[in-house]
Protein backbone atom coordinates (compact mmCIF):
# COMPACT_ATOMS: atom_id res chain seq x y z
CA UNK A 1 0.00 0.00 0.00
CA UNK A 2 1.39 3.40 -0.97
CA UNK A 3 0.05 6.27 1.29
CA UNK A 4 3.22 8.25 2.09
CA UNK A 5 1.69 11.24 0.46
CA UNK A 6 2.67 13.80 2.57
CA UNK A 7 0.49 17.15 2.43
CA UNK A 8 2.17 20.10 3.64
CA UNK A 9 0.03 23.06 3.45
CA UNK A 10 2.60 26.06 3.49
CA UNK A 11 -0.43 28.30 2.04
CA UNK A 12 -1.33 29.56 5.26
CA UNK A 13 1.34 30.67 7.88
CA UNK A 14 -0.48 30.97 10.99
CA UNK A 15 0.91 33.47 13.71
CA UNK A 16 3.46 34.99 11.53
CA UNK A 17 5.04 38.17 14.22
CA UNK A 18 3.93 41.32 12.26
CA UNK A 19 4.76 43.79 14.93
CA UNK A 20 3.77 47.42 13.59
CA UNK A 21 4.61 48.87 16.76
CA UNK A 22 6.95 52.15 15.89
CA UNK A 23 4.21 55.12 17.07
CA UNK A 24 4.57 56.88 20.24
CA UNK A 25 2.34 55.14 21.72
CA UNK A 26 3.96 54.24 25.43
CA UNK A 27 1.90 51.84 27.53
CA UNK A 28 2.70 50.95 30.99
CA UNK A 29 4.58 53.83 32.37
CA UNK A 30 2.76 53.96 35.23
CA UNK A 31 3.94 53.04 38.50
CA UNK A 32 2.92 49.74 40.16
CA UNK A 33 1.46 50.68 43.50
CA UNK A 34 -0.07 53.82 41.96
CA UNK A 35 -2.13 50.96 39.97
CA UNK A 36 -2.87 49.19 42.93
CA UNK A 37 -4.04 51.52 45.19
CA UNK A 38 -6.14 53.33 42.47
CA UNK A 39 -7.55 49.65 42.07
CA UNK A 40 -8.43 49.73 45.68
CA UNK A 41 -9.81 53.22 45.78
CA UNK A 42 -12.02 51.74 42.48
CA UNK A 43 -13.54 48.98 44.79
CA UNK A 44 -14.16 51.03 47.72
CA UNK A 45 -16.03 54.04 46.02
CA UNK A 46 -18.07 50.75 44.03
CA UNK A 47 -18.71 49.18 47.35
CA UNK A 48 -19.42 52.81 49.32
CA UNK A 49 -21.28 53.41 46.50
CA UNK A 50 -24.06 50.21 46.08
CA UNK A 51 -24.51 50.65 49.43
CA UNK A 52 -25.08 54.26 49.16
CA UNK A 53 -23.16 54.92 51.97
CA UNK A 54 -24.15 58.64 53.19
CA UNK A 55 -20.74 59.99 54.06
CA UNK A 56 -19.29 59.14 50.99
CA UNK A 57 -22.65 60.30 49.15
CA UNK A 58 -22.86 63.41 51.15
CA UNK A 59 -20.96 65.61 49.06
CA UNK A 60 -23.60 64.67 46.19
CA UNK A 61 -25.74 67.46 48.39
CA UNK A 62 -23.34 69.67 48.95
CA UNK A 63 -22.06 70.14 45.17
CA UNK A 64 -24.64 72.03 43.42
CA UNK A 65 -22.87 70.30 40.08
CA UNK A 66 -24.77 67.37 41.09
CA UNK A 67 -28.20 69.08 41.58
CA UNK A 68 -28.51 68.98 37.69
CA UNK A 69 -30.92 67.25 35.57
CA UNK A 70 -29.03 64.04 34.81
CA UNK A 71 -30.03 60.78 32.76
CA UNK A 72 -29.57 57.32 32.98
CA UNK A 73 -28.32 56.28 29.60
CA UNK A 74 -29.43 53.00 29.75
CA UNK A 75 -33.02 53.57 30.29
CA UNK A 76 -33.02 57.06 29.22
CA UNK A 77 -34.61 57.85 32.06
CA UNK A 78 -34.43 61.69 33.43
CA UNK A 79 -33.19 62.70 37.02
CA UNK A 80 -33.10 65.45 39.06
CA UNK A 81 -29.67 64.95 40.79
CA UNK A 82 -27.19 63.01 40.06
CA UNK A 83 -27.88 61.28 43.33
CA UNK A 84 -31.11 60.18 42.42
CA UNK A 85 -29.89 58.55 39.17
CA UNK A 86 -27.26 57.14 41.68
CA UNK A 87 -30.45 55.51 43.76
CA UNK A 88 -31.71 54.22 40.92
CA UNK A 89 -28.64 52.59 39.49
CA UNK A 90 -27.82 50.83 42.57
CA UNK A 91 -31.38 49.61 42.82
CA UNK A 92 -31.40 48.09 39.67
CA UNK A 93 -27.50 46.24 40.35
CA UNK A 94 -28.79 44.95 43.41
CA UNK A 95 -32.90 44.13 42.22
CA UNK A 96 -30.94 41.13 38.99
CA UNK A 97 -33.42 42.21 36.75
CA UNK A 98 -32.59 42.15 32.94
CA UNK A 99 -30.77 45.38 32.59
CA UNK A 100 -29.04 44.83 35.44
CA UNK A 101 -25.47 44.04 33.46
CA UNK A 102 -26.00 47.29 31.90
CA UNK A 103 -26.92 49.46 35.03
CA UNK A 104 -23.79 47.34 36.50
CA UNK A 105 -21.77 48.97 34.00
CA UNK A 106 -22.92 52.59 34.01
CA UNK A 107 -22.42 52.53 37.63
CA UNK A 108 -18.27 51.30 36.88
CA UNK A 109 -18.21 54.22 35.05
CA UNK A 110 -19.93 56.48 37.88
CA UNK A 111 -17.20 54.72 40.28
CA UNK A 112 -14.37 55.46 37.52
CA UNK A 113 -15.17 58.99 37.68
CA UNK A 114 -15.89 58.82 41.48
CA UNK A 115 -11.95 57.54 41.31
CA UNK A 116 -10.23 59.63 38.90
CA UNK A 117 -11.92 62.67 40.52
CA UNK A 118 -10.74 62.02 43.77
CA UNK A 119 -7.35 61.09 42.88
CA UNK A 120 -7.11 64.53 41.06
CA UNK A 121 -7.90 66.48 43.94
CA UNK A 122 -4.79 64.64 45.74
CA UNK A 123 -2.62 65.40 42.72
CA UNK A 124 -3.40 69.37 43.51
CA UNK A 125 -0.03 71.11 43.71
ZN1 LIG B 1 -31.59 52.98 34.30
Amino acid sequence: MKADAKEIDQGDPEGHDLDPLDGGESVGSMDSDITRSYNELEKHYYDKLLSMNKEHLCFLQRDPRFHKETMCNVCQRVFGKTRHLLQHVTDKVKSGSDDEENHKELLHELVLAFTSMSTNCYELP
